[in-house]
């Protein structure tokens, strides 16, 4: 990454992101787990951390099922509601710890009937039912590679990704299977089980599958976790697809121990809180933090099958009476679009602590949303690669709003650039642009990308992971996204992170969303062009145009206003709500649009 330095003189700050909101007062028992940010960074070390986990019974090594499940089951929480199930067709049910238990010994005792042994891998290819999570733990009890395939995907990702992945067992649903899978069969010979689970149909008679319920009724509800190795392969994740094909990032058992740290400190799990996280487990954080994490903490999670709806999300707060709720910027967006009107008609009194995390949390997003209900948005950053949250607002610090926040306690964070002879330095002058970038060492990192040694071995330069990511560090150090590398715009000198002239339309109030991109220009080598979806009840034309591109001049400076703006009904996005600016930019440019494996359904161009 060889880049310009960007001229500071000439960027202006977008008017909000000056703005603070004062971190929330509270004591006593509700009080943040993360007191004191200087004094946990310093007192921090992971040792300590892991001894927050129990570890298997007579040095057996460290279990993921174990931490989430056993543990808890064998103690006073055997009876405490693990995870409260919403079905889409308006069904409610819940699961105990002691139940879990049972459950996922059952389904690593099907697995060991069916001789799949440690190292094999797991695909699950399901929406948000209680299955998903039995076959997710249990497979992880009997030290097999548990891989979520997100149920929205066609034939031909499901094909590519249980191919990567060698999957020896599929579960799924018997629709999925007909729709998806059946077609494919002859092209998987290594997949040698299919598991069909739910839906209430009789499913015994489906050739070359088992049936789910029959066979977890016939197996033992009692299993006993073998010693596993903290390095023993855990789960496989895809990562998104917004910047190119999909990689396998492979984690191992240790990563429970950044699972259940970030939970508490990052996400400030206290005992008894009802927990929400909206992802699916198709991507990682469905996973980390909508399986393990609250299991981890032995808390309660609410797992919603249904799509995303205002109201009905609303009322899903409400009387479950969630008390922390971990969600993405798309659908805070689109939340907004709905209306502070509508939030204001439930009774969200519960809520404590609100997070988001995946892309950008635009400032307009934070402000609003301590405007709705009463609390920001505390924005945290991760990747599938970092497998839990690295950089965080916390419950104890003031939000600065549009900035990620701070890096956990025992995550060395930095702003690096390559130098000309390839070498990695890092930038400490606070402001400065360059690559987000770790320092190696923390459980949850992973620790391959599935068959791809060469490109795991290009993340890593200067005693560093290169993150992908541009971001800057304040003087306080807090960090403050720019864009992907791969996204970041060069104009007439000057580097240009998408997300700010974005954030900066975003607070026009005829724009609902926006993404930019660099459009090759032949003096300029780039110009910054907008896509700009408007809010309703406003109408594209000449007019709107004029003003847009005035008002984003005054904010941002001439040298980094779009000079282009384009209306557009929708953006494209991956499945789990990414803008997806590489192929905005393949179609500008009537280039080959890539791999758009994840690209959400129904997306149309214009
Ligand atoms: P791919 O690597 O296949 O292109 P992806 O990077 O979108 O896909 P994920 O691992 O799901 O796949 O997403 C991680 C990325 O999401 C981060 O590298 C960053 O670009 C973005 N992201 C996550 N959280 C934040 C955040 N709080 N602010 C800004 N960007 C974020
Ligand atoms: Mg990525």
């Amino acid at each position: 990454m060889k880049m310009p330095i960007a001229l500071a003189e000439e960027r202006r700050e977008s008017s909000l992101s000056s703005k603070v909101i004062p971190k929330a007062r509270r004591e006593g028992p509700g009080a943040p787990n993360l007191a004191d940010y200087d004094q946990a960074r310093r007192e921090f070390s992971w040792e300590r951390a892991r001894r927050e986990l129990d570890g298997l019974p007579g040095g057996g090594g460290l279990n993921i099922c174990h931490e989430a499940v056993d543990r808890h089951a064998a103690g006073p929480l055997r009876d405490h509601l693990a995870i409260r199930w919403l079905g889409k067709n308006g069904e409610i049910s819940g699961t105990t710890y002691g139940q879990l238990l049972r459950l996922t010994s059952r389904f690593a005792n099907l697995l060991r009937s069916l001789g799949v042994a440690k190292g094999d891998r797991v695909f699950v290819l399901a929406g948000r039912i209680p299955e998903l999570y039995i076959a997710a733990l249990g497979t992880l009890k009997h030290r097999v590679v548990f891989c979520p395939l997100f149920s929205a995907f066609g034939p031909e990702p499901i094909r590519a990704r249980l191919a990567i992945g060698r999957a020896k067992v599929l579960v799924t649903t018997q629709s999925l299977y007909e729709r998806k899978i059946k077609p494919l069969r002859a092209q998987l010979p290594f997949l040698e089980h299919i598991i069909l689970i739910g839906e209430g149909h009789q499913t015994a008679d489906v050739p070359g599958t088992m049936d789910y319920s029959r066979s977890m009724a016939e197996a033992s509800d009692s299993y006993t976790i073998e010693p596993t190795d903290p390095e023993d392969a855990a789960l496989l994740h895809f990562t998104s697809g917004t910047t190119g094909t999909p990689k396998g990032a492979l984690h191992v058992h240790e990563a429970v121990v950044a699972h259940h740290i970030t939970g508490k400190l990052a996400l400030d799990f206290h005992p008894n809180d009802i927990f929400w996280c909206t992802a699916d487990p198709g991507w990682v954080t469905g996973t980390s933090y909508g399986i393990i994490a609250p299991l981890t903490s032995g808390i309660t999670s609410i797992v919603d099958e249904g799509d995303f709806d205002p109201a009905r999300w609303y009322e899903i707060l409400q009387s479950h009476k969630v008390t922390v709720w971990y969600s993405a910027p798309t659908a805070i967006r689109m939340l907004m679009k709905a209306g502070t009107d509508l939030v204001h008609r439930y009774d969200l009194r519960s809520l404590r602590f609100l997070s988001s995390v995946g892309e950008p949390l635009n400032s307009e997003a934070v402000l609003w949303s301590q405007e709705a209900f009463g609390l920001p948005f505390h924005d945290n950053w991760w990747q599938t690669e970092t497998g839990g949250i690295m950089i965080a607002n916390f419950a104890s610090m003031d939000v600065r709003p549009g900035s990620m926040g701070r890096p956990l306690p025992g995550i060395e964070a930095a702003i690096v650039r390559e130098k000309e002879d390839g070498s990695v330095e890092e930038i400490r002058e606070p402001g400065a642009e360059g690559e987000l970038a770790l320092r190696p060492g923390w459980p949850s990192m992973f620790r391959a990308y599935w068959e791809d040694s060469a490109r795991y071995k290009k993340c890593f330069a200067g005693g560093f992971y290169l993150t992908g990511d541009l971001a800057r560090q304040d003087g306080d150090g807090y960090f403050w996204f720019v864009g992907r590398k791969d996204d970041v715009i060069k104009t007439s000198g000057h580097l240009v992170g998408p997300f700010e002239v974005e954030s900066a339309l975003l607070e026009h109030k005829a724009v609902a969303e926006s993404a930019v991109i660099g459009k090759p220009d032949p003096v300029a080598l780039e110009i910054v062009k907008a896509f700009v979806v408007l809010r309703a009840g406003f109408q594209p034309g000449e007019e709107l145009l004029r003003e847009l591109l005035g008002f984003a001049r005054t904010r941002l400076g001439a040298a980094i206003a779009p000079r282009e703006i384009e209306f557009v009904n929708s953006l494209p996005r991956t499945r789990s709500g990414k803008i997806m600016r590489r192929l905005l930019k393949a179609r500008e440019l009537g280039l080959p649009e890539g791999d758009i494996s994840t690209l959400e359904a129904g997306y149309v161009h214009g």
